[in-house]
Order: structure tokens, then sequence, then C-alpha cells
């Protein structure tokens, strides 16, 4: 089944250089973890996110010192950065003035209208967009009390509400998240908003756990709305190393169709049939192609029951035998190589294709 490309046509916004919606690529966000304030290990984990594929990055602005690492990170890496604001629109002003590409902002939270106006004014003599994140552990007291709990309809009457205020305001460079841990109702909340707005979404299931849990979540509800066609930037939480989430997230893409980034391993969940040691051979074959921008498909098979098949729709793969593998290039069967010299084959093989363009 292919992905419905009945793609919800939203407004186009930037981050720095990187635009979302209109019909441009997904791109794919994450968030650090470091103190922004402690600057050389939050450049390191930055780098890091580049060197995994992340197009846009988050940081937290806790305070004034924060604000101004902005402008020492922004030196060293390649990235547009976000500052996620909340409690004082002074930092906001502070980031931007420091040279953040973008804002994420509670308006709810930030000190009132006044506060929000002074925060867009800034923006709008800057180009810069703002996320209003709307999360459902934290909606206006008068939402909640209309609508018992933070339902979805609560959180797109909260959404509503900003867009009203930045609009009232004259700022129309908006994209706009709806936040809960519950998958359901973040994907209803989505589905009701991009009903009534044509603002870009920022798709994430927030605190979505840990890497299973919180992948599963995040590749249902991320990957149902994108299927449906809602959703213009993603945003993958996980309770671990952050370029996990990167990786999850073109996970995502790539099945759905959206977007490839990096080699696409197929690999058998192994069974009686198998006599070499696959799991570890998939590992380190992972591992070694880490980093690569090309998407070539790579196979690796445990036995000659379905393995030459899979090697042989693959650009290149192996199906594995006793002791050696057979090595399959674009369909056709090239060489046995033994087990111990398969890892090593694959990932030259791989490296050479990828070079002259497979
Ligand atoms: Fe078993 Fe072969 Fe299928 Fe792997 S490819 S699961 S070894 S039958």
């Amino acid at each position: 089944m292919s992905v419905n490309n009945e793609y919800k046509k939203t407004r186009q916004i930037h981050i720095g250089p990187v635009l979302i919606g209109g019909g441009a690529p997904v791109p794919v966000q994450s968030m650090t973890n470091t103190d922004t304030r402690q600057v050389p290990a939050t450049i390191r984990q930055i780098k890091r996110l580049e060197q995994a594929g992340c197009e846009i990055v988050r940081l937290a602005v806790l305070d004034q010192t924060a604000a101004q690492a902005i402008q020492l990170i922004k030196k060293k890496i390649k990235i547009p950065i976000i500052a996620d604001i909340h409690f004082d629109y002074r930092l906001a002003i502070a980031a931007l003035r420091a040279g953040a590409d973008g804002l994420r902002i509670n308006p709810g939270n930030i000190g009132g209208p006044k506060a929000v106006e002074k925060v867009l004014k800034e923006a709008k003599t800057r180009d810069t967009a703002i996320r209003i994140g709307v999360n459902s552990g934290s909606l206006q007291k008068e939402i909640l009390k209309q609508y018992g709990r933070p339902t979805p309809e609560a959180m797109v009457a909260s959404a509503l509400d900003y867009i009203q205020l930045f609009e009232n305001l004259g700022f129309s460079q908006i994209k706009i998240s709806l936040k809960s841990s519950n998958v359901l109702e973040t994907v209803s909340a989505y589905q009701l908003l991009s009903r009534k707005v044509d603002y870009p979404l920022h798709l994430g299931i927030t605190e979505a756990g840990t890497l299973l849990a919180g992948t599963v979540k995040s590749a249902l509800g991320i990957g149902l709305l994108l299927h449906q066609g809602i959703g213009d930037t993603i945003r993958v939480s996980l309770s671990c190393d952050p370029v996990e989430e990167i990786k999850v997230a073109f996970e995502i893409l790539r099945a759905l169709n959206i977007r490839k980034h990096g080699p696409e391993i197929i690999s058998c969940p192994t069974c009686g049939r198998t006599e070499i040691n696959l799991f570890k051979l998939v590992q380190k074959v992972e591992k070694a192609l880490a980093g690569i921008q090309a998407s070539p498909k790579v196979a690796i098979m445990g036995c000659v029951v379905n393995g030459p098949g899979e090697a042989r729709e693959a650009d290149i793969g192996i199906a594995g035998g006793r002791g050696q593998g057979l090595l399959f290039k674009k369909g056709k069967l090239v060489k046995k190589v033994p087990e111990s010299e398969l890892a090593e084959v694959l990932i030259t093989e791989v490296r050479a294709m990828v070079k002259n363009g497979f």
C-alpha cells in the first residue's frame, strides 16, 4: 500500500534555510539534552545529531546565559537552531538576538499578551518562525474547565486561541504542535486542527518513553498522521540518546515512502535453518554503514529459502549458508564468501556501490 499522497497543502515557513510545509520534504528534528550553557558539550551533541541526519535542532533556553550561548553554538554547527522558551518572554527576545532561527513557545506561560506581542515583534523583524506548542499537560484553565479534561477538542481550542492571538498581532510565520503522550488522542487532535487551519504542523508524541515503547508509539502516531497527508515536520521523542530519535524518525519516513536517508537494511529474524551468526553480521554492517546518506537496499538473510529472493530484490545482499554466504548484486549471484569475511566484503561492496552512485 502506498502512502496517501493527498497531502494537506499548508503554508510554507522556514527555520533558517530549512523549509517546512507547502510541499517541502518533511524535515527531521531533535532536541539536545545537554545543558545549553555547557557550550562544548552541546556542540558535540549537535554534531552527532547532524551526522545522523538531523536537520533542525531545538535547545532548552532556561536563562540569559543559555540564550547567549546560542551565538557561540551557531558558529560551530551547520543546522538551524530553535530556542525552546518557557515562562520568560525576555529569554525569547534574547535568543532571537543571539541568532536563534526559530522559537518554540507556549504563549500561555510566557507572561501574558503584552509579552507575546513583544516576542512577535522581535521575531517579525528577523523573519523568524515560531512554533505554538500546545501540550495536553498545560492547557489554559478556562479551556480545561470547558472540556473537563485535556481532550483533543480542548487541545485544538487552545491552539486556535493562540493562533487568533498571533493573527491579531499580524504574525503568520507559525507552525503548531499538539502534544500528548496518548497516541490516539494526539492523532485526533492533529486531524481536527488540520481541518481548521493551513499552518504547517509539527508532529510528535511527547513523553513517548524509552527506545522500544517510544519508537512504537511515535511510529504509530506520526505514521498514522503522515499517511493521511497530515504533518510537515517531525520529532520523535525518546528517553535516550537523541541520535536514536533521528534514526527512528528516518525509518518512519522510509517506511511510508516519504523520504529515504541512509542504507535500508533488510534482515531476517533467523530460525532453525540459520547457519551463520546473522545478528552479529547485521550489527556490524549497520554500524559500519551509519552516516552514509545514500539509500541502497542491503539484504542480509540467514539462508537460501527466502534469502536469495530478498537478496536479489535488494541492491546488494547476502544469503547465508553453512560457514559461508552467497553475495548478490542487482539480482545477480556474484560470488561465495566465507562467513569470516562476509561483513568486510559486504561493507566494502556497499561503500563502493555508493561511491559509484549505485
Ligand atoms: Fe529462516 Fe532463512 Fe527465513 Fe532467515 S531467511 S528466517 S534463516 S528461513
